[in-house]
């Protein structure tokens, strides 16, 4: 009988070549979700991808053994096509990772077992005692804290700017960047950007900071993006010029506030010393949390784009509302250059935004403990809404002058806005304001 895909049990064999053309059509995203990268004839025909629930993956030969080793270690380059040790690689990682690539246009991606784990790694894999990190500001607080207080313990220091600067602001912050690197015997190791900034909602401009990464160190110094709040549906910064895109997969691609998970994506060049890293410290994400969010990349761009919806809606109500100071969101921009860039990098608002409340804080605590339908919470992206006071919640900690600096006031309610009808939400912000 001759050797069919279903009774050909090889284990590390590949899937059949994944279909993402038909004739000239290019296949988008949301079409490849439902099975880029899965064989159901490996396994049993089953039509979803089992949870492969393994330590360890046999070898077809000795030989194969010491091909897939040699993948693992970098003894030869291009990493390994074979399945090995569940800290390294797995199938269910391997799907996940191939349809995260899809989203970003990416060569490859590579999953972790939550955001921060995805960023540290990120970090460690690219920094050297004597180093410098560019960054801009604000960053989510537990990735400046790993730069600031953590790297800072092996030598190596950082540069940051706010997220608005212009091309001549950023020049300057490169030619300071390299100042200190030389002074240090070190180099500018990697530029790294979040952009939109929370709770600020501060656009990075990627295409200046690529034209003056290029002018002031050349292509070597990569730039990586935390593209959690508006990706993978509205930015796609690796088309801006940006070389490694970041996430927490936690926020909207998990999109269900059930689970963990990050994820990094770029050209297989600036993955292999990430992969490297990851192979010796593990943080791999596990098979269950990445078969989740497979689940949940079949339905990102239908969440995503209600969310938004709803965002624009309940945003529309809220600026005419006479106990709203003012909102903080990217569908209603007033700066003329942070709309320039919004109008380059930027094909959606989102649905996470800064509503303040006219008062203080206990105007602030009114609105949110009032609230019916949106639950107090830290957090974004999920299909439920949530709201929280991040002066008093996620940045109690920053100091009070940052906090001005920031904007952050006791009256910022800080809102993701998810999948429910937004007549029902502006009811219930409605009532809530009501109630302030
Ligand atoms: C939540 C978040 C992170 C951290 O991700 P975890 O999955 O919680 O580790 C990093 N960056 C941004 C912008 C985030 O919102």
């Amino acid at each position: 009988m001759a050797d069919t895909p279903a009774n050909d049990k090889t284990p590390g064999r590949k899937p059949k070549a994944a279909i993402t053309t038909i004739g000239n059509h290019q296949l988008s995203p949301a079409t490849l979700m439902m099975g880029h990268g899965y064989d159901p004839m490996l396994s049993e025909g089953s039509l979803k991808a089992p949870i492969f629930l393994t330590s360890t993956f046999a070898f077809p030969s000795a030989a194969d053994g010491k091909r897939f080793f040699e993948g693992i270690t970098g003894k030869v380059p291009g990493g390994t096509d074979g399945l090995v040790y569940s800290r390294f690689n797995g199938p269910n990682q391997q799907i996940l990772e191939g349809r995260l690539a899809v989203w970003d246009g990416a060569e490859e991606a590579l999953s972790f077992s939550s955001g921060m784990t995805a960023i540290c790694v990120l970090f460690l894999a690219y920094c050297s005692a004597g180093d410098v990190i560019v960054h801009s500001g604000p960053l989510y607080a537990a990735s400046e804290g790993f730069v600031a207080r953590t790297l800072s313990r092996f030598g190596v220091t950082y540069v940051d700017f706010p997220a608005g600067a212009t091309r001549e602001e950023l020049d300057a912050v490169m030619a300071r960047a390299r100042a200190q690197a030389d002074a240090q015997g070190g180099k500018v190791a990697m530029i790294y950007l979040e952009s939109p900034a929370n709770p600020t909602n501060a656009l990075v401009d990627v295409e200046a900071v690529k034209a003056a990464r290029d002018a002031a160190f050349g292509p070597d110094c990569p730039i990586a993006i935390d593209n959690t709040f508006l990706g993978p549906l509205w930015q796609r910064p690796l088309e801006q010029g940006a070389d490694i895109v970041v996430y927490s997969l936690t926020k909207y691609v998990g999109g269900h506030s059930d689970l963990v998970a990050g994820s990094i994506a770029g050209a297989s060049k600036w993955m292999t010393p990430v992969r490297m890293l990851r192979n010796t410290m593990g943080g791999i994400v596990d098979p269950n949390t990445a078969w989740m969010l497979m689940r949940s990349l079949e339905t990102v761009e239908l969440r995503m784009s209600r969310a938004g919806e709803n965002a624009a809606r309940v945003c529309a109500w809220l600026a005419t509302h006479p106990k709203v100071e003012r909102l903080g969101y990217l569908g209603m921009i007033d700066d003329p250059r942070q709309q320039d860039i919004y109008d380059r990098h930027c094909t959606g608002a989102g649905s996470t935004f800064s509503l303040y409340i006219k008062g203080g804080e206990a105007e602030a605590f009114r609105f949110l403990d009032n609230l019916k339908i949106a639950k107090l919470a830290v957090s974004l992206g999920g299909t439920e809404t949530l709201a929280s006071l991040p002066a008093a919640m996620t940045h109690l900690s920053v100091p009070d002058e940052r906090k001005a600096q920031l904007g952050i006031t006791d009256n910022l309610v800080r809102v993701s806005i998810g999948i429910e009808d937004a007549d029902d939400l502006i009811a219930d912000f409605e009532q809530a304001l009501a109630a302030v």
